[in-house]
């Protein structure tokens, strides 16, 4: 291992699954460079690089890379364990312009796998933070490689063909849609790629697999012998030569061939030894059972896993299992071998994952995979999610999990994987005391449960309250066809007590129960027995036969008023059949169903089981709560896929470049982060178009006075407000430190004395301000949540903020369909709507901040907080007089760029 300090890096994913390094050139990496471009290229392919690259020698460009960091130039490798296998830069061609020269090398043995691509991306990003407007390049006409990783890049490229050579200008321009979806598919692919080892691999190793019967590492083993696993398994230990009857390898390196898949059952000192051993021979993925790694011995866990190119599910993993039956493998150590089927099921906690295969084997819902992430280094709820969109036999994700992986990334993958299939979570830690549990192994939220099911809802996900309730929503969704979007729910029972019971609970769950159209109800009469009722509920009676149900229930669904049905029946006394032979009425049903179904059975004794049916299962609940809490879901999830996919909002005219540098500043004078001062917190907002009203910053009382005589002459009502300054300061009308409606110098000159007098030495200044028009005071602001990711915040405003709590949250980036509903989210909407006597607010304008803040969260994740609070709203304007920005030291991250997370609960990598 060297000792040489070298830059932070990144892995990330090449399209085969590879894991690389990627980070920038040092100069302690000067023998690498040397290396890829004397040795690791053939002169074919140094002859067909950019002309950058090629018309230098290797020594030359190793002079290049390897000098002292420069303003003018940037250079990043890729690295598989030692060895640097291609390297991309840029040197700036003509600073005001923005423009600079590319270049790109590949090792020969590394071609066609994706490393210029991955380098170009992060190469793209890093000129971006530095403010450059585009790439020009020199290519030979001839160069197909190269020419194809322009064009797969996904940014638009222009050529300029010259006597043999092809000039290449690639813009820069961010918030190009176009760009991110084609990173984001290269990104699903990869990752797909890189699970493949460990969800369909060949071969498994059990490192560990001890003697003792019942211990891990032996149930572990006979599980995946017994299960039928079509690959071939080993034991691993060095200690003993044979274990469950099975010849044992002392070392992963010893075995036969090469296994794809290791599952670790070590104790936590021996992990990292084991971990590297099976990466240096050669294995793809590990599962790690063991729990209780330090944090010393987690960090040479995940990079072993880097250097090596290996996918880690855990540590404190219960295992996991593949019904494919190209794979049967069973290798977790809880309950039974999962019902193979086509549910995704992933979990953080092994207890929980037993519990739910078991309820969802009872129910007769399959599964595709099972995943136990335990402490989740590596793998991640995003991965999985990934993986079931394209594996082709997944049509439902179940997820208990308290986070879902890298939050930047999750709102995009969610919003995408949950068109192709309903993704159901629990939505665990959402009470404080429940945070506290959650925070003990994953971050916690710090949204309140309203806005987190918005969120949830937003990216399509069906978030329960409870195990219980996924299980009771999975049934529906499993056995049922989505009900149309309106979501108009029929009731349908034997006693009309029921049947209000029915009634309520739909109405609790927000779902509509229409009236019946007139002809369908006098038809209904005309099928049931006497007394029946045919309004909505419908109560047949007790005396009704099962062949007059059935009849009804056909009618209720050939009818274009109704979307779902909820069928409750209680026993009668008057046959010896449970519920009176009713159920028959059910289980012989009609036609193929295109209306779903949901039967409460009040007398059952689970909370929710299966009907054979002749066409397939009806989910039968023994709660009609839980009936129309599963039918709200599934009309939710109907809703979503009917809505448009909307386009991310657009900025025009935003400065990230400067806006990069404020927050750069910043940090470089304040390390640990903080609150940013006025002005930069003005210079700020400017740069993503926020309008932030005039503020004069005043050291002294004199100054506080000149400034305000300026502002009331230019001001709308010829007053000012002054407020008094300190850094880190929190509510400053609560503590006195604001004034409004100064009309002269001698007020202004009052309150600056009463604020010295009440602040004293900790008062750096003041600002003054002009005193804006009155309006709808609106707080809007950006915080970044551990689980959603950064969030755009509406709200109404003003010091009462809190008290009111009437506020609206949405996944950053926000698109145009957002904008308008985050508004009519409002309790107060009608106040901006101007639906109450007075004109509208300036909605537009509302609308650029909501978007100028989705952007500023996109640019810049070291905004952990942003507070623009009061935005006051008029008819002629939005204009915000108070406004906040507390900024973190991060990694730069693009949310856009491709790189694996970094494990949770450890230090960054630099560190
Ligand atoms: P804080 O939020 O720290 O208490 P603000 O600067 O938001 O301080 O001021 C508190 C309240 O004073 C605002 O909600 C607003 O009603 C009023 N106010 C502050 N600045 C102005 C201004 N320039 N014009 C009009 N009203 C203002
Ligand atoms: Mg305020």
């Amino acid at each position: 291992m060297s000792t040489v300090r070298r830059p932070p890096g990144s892995a990330a994913l090449l399209s085969d699954g590879t894991t690389v390094t990627i980070r920038p050139i040092a100069p302690a990496d000067r023998r690498a460079v040397l290396a890829l471009h004397a040795e690791r290229m053939s002169d074919e392919s140094r002859r067909l690089r950019f002309l950058g690259a090629s018309r230098r020698a290797a020594g030359l460009t190793a002079d290049r890379l390897c000098g002292p960091a420069r303003e003018d130039g940037f250079a990043l490798g890729a690295w598989a364990a030692d060895d640097l296998v291609g390297e991309a830069d840029y040197e700036v061609l003509d600073a005001a312009a923005g423009t600079a020269e590319l270049a790109l090398a590949v090792a020969d043995a590394w071609q066609h796998r994706g490393v210029g691509t991955l380098l170009l991306e992060h190469l793209v990003h890093a000129a971006r933070e530095h403010g450059l407007a585009a790439f020009e390049a020199d290519t030979l006409a001839g160069n197909r490689a190269v020419h194809r990783v322009f064009t797969d890049l996904g940014l638009p490229v222009h050529r300029r063909y010259e006597q043999g050579e092809v000039h290449v200008r690639v813009p820069l321009a961010e918030s190009d849609e176009h760009y991110r979806r084609a990173v984001d598919e290269r990104g699903r692919a990869a990752d797909v790629a890189s699970l493949a080892a460990l969800l369909h691999p060949a071969s498994v190793a059990v490192v560990g697999a001890s003697r003792r019967p019942g211990s891990v590492g032996q149930s572990v083993l006979r599980k995946i012998r017994d299960g039928g696993f079509t690959g071939r398994v080993w034991a691993v230990n060095p200690h003993a030569p044979q274990v469950a009857g099975e010849p044992a390898h002392p070392a992963v390196a010893a075995l036969p061939t090469v296994p794809d898949l290791a599952v670790l059952a070590v104790p936590a000192a021996a992990v990292p030894t084991a971990a590297e051993e099976c990466g240096r021979a050669g294995v793809r993925a590990l599962v790690v059972l063991t729990s209780g790694l330090d944090a010393q011995q987690a960090r040479q866990l995940t990079d072993s896993c880097r250097r090596h190119s290996m996918r880690l599910v855990g540590p404190n993993s219960l295992g996991i299992a593949v019904t494919d039956p190209r794979v049967r493998l069973d290798a977790e150590f809880g309950g039974a071998f999962p019902l193979p089927g086509t549910a995704g099921v992933a979990v953080q906690s092994g207890g929980v994952g037993i519990a739910l295969l078991e309820r969802l084997a009872w129910l007769g819902i399959g599964v595709s995979s099972f995943v136990s992430l335990g402490d989740k280094y590596d793998v991640s709820g995003n991965d999985l999610l990934q993986w079931w969109e394209s594996d082709g036999h997944t049509d439902l994700a179940l997820l208990h999990l308290e986070s879902f992986g890298n939050p930047r990334a999750f709102a995009r993958t969610a919003r995408r994987v949950t068109r192709s299939l309903p993704v159901l979570t629990v939505d665990a830690g959402r009470s404080a005391a429940g945070r506290r549990g959650a925070a003990s192994h994953t971050a916690a939220a710090a949204t309140p449960t309203v806005t987190r099911e918005a969120l949830f809802r937003q990216a399509g996900i069906t978030a329960a309250r409870s195990v219980a309730e996924l299980v009771e929503t999975a049934a529906l969704l499993h056995t049922q066809p989505l009900p149309a979007a309106r979501g108009a729910v029929a009731v349908v029972s034997n006693a009309g007590g029921i049947g209000i019971l029915a009634a309520d609970a739909c109405a609790d769950a927000g779902l509509a129960l229409p009236d019946l159209p007139a002809d369908l109800s006098a038809r209904l009469l005309d099928l049931l027995p006497a007394g029946a009722s045919a309004a909505n509920p419908v109560d047949t009676t007790a005396a009704v036969r099962p062949d007059q149900l059935r009849d009804c229930l056909e009618a209720l669904e050939q009818s274009d008023a109704v979307d779902a049905l909820m069928v409750c029946l209680v026993p009668t006394a008057l046959s010896a059949e449970p519920e009176g032979g009713l159920l028959r009425a059910l289980i012989d049903g009609g036609a193929r169903r295109r209306t779903p179904v949901a039967v409460v059975r009040l007398g059952q004794q689970v909370p929710v089981s299966r009907l054979h049916t002749a066409d397939g299962l009806l989910p039968a609940y023994a709660d009609p709560r839980s009936a129309a809490v599963a039918l709200a879901h599934a009309r939710e999830r109907s809703r979503w896929l009917a809505r448009p996919v909307g386009t991310e909002v657009d900025v025009p005219g935003c400065d990230p470049a400067a806006a990069r540098r404020i927050v750069a500043d910043h940090l470089a004078d304040h390390p640990a982060g903080g609150w940013l001062d006025p002005s930069s917190t003005a210079a700020l907002l400017a740069c993503y178009g926020l309008p932030l009203t005039t503020g004069v910053w005043a050291r002294d009382r004199q100054a506080a006075v000149v400034a305000a005589r300026a502002l009331r002459r230019d001001g709308h009502d010829r007053r000012a407000v002054l407020k008094a300054y300190w850094p880190d300061q929190v509510h400053k009308s609560a503590a006195g430190a604001v004034r409004t409606g100064l009309r002269t110098d001698r007020e202004v000159r009052d309150a600056y004395r009463e604020f010295t007098a009440a602040f004293g030495g900790r008062m750096a200044g003041a600002v003054v301000q002009p005193m804006a028009a009155p309006g709808v005071e609106l707080l809007v602001g950006l915080v970044q949540d551990r689980v959603f990711g950064p969030l755009v915040v509406l709200g109404l405003g003003g010091t009462a903020t809190e008290v009111l709590d009437d506020r609206a949250a949405r996944l950053a980036p926000l698109t145009d369909l957002d904008l308008p509903e985050m508004v009519a989210a409002l309790r107060a909407a009608e106040l901006l709507a101007g639906r109450l006597g007075s004109p509208p607010v300036d909605l537009p304008g509302l609308h650029r901040i909501l978007a100028g803040l989705s952007r500023m969260a996109g640019d810049l994740p070291q905004v952990v907080e942003a507070d623009l609070n009061p935005v006051i709203a008029r008819p002629d304007g939005v204009l915000c007089v108070d406004a906040r920005i507390r900024v973190e030291p991060r990694h730069p991250f693009d949310p856009y760029l491709r790189r694996l997370r970094r494990p949770q609960g450890l230090p960054e990598e630099e560190s």
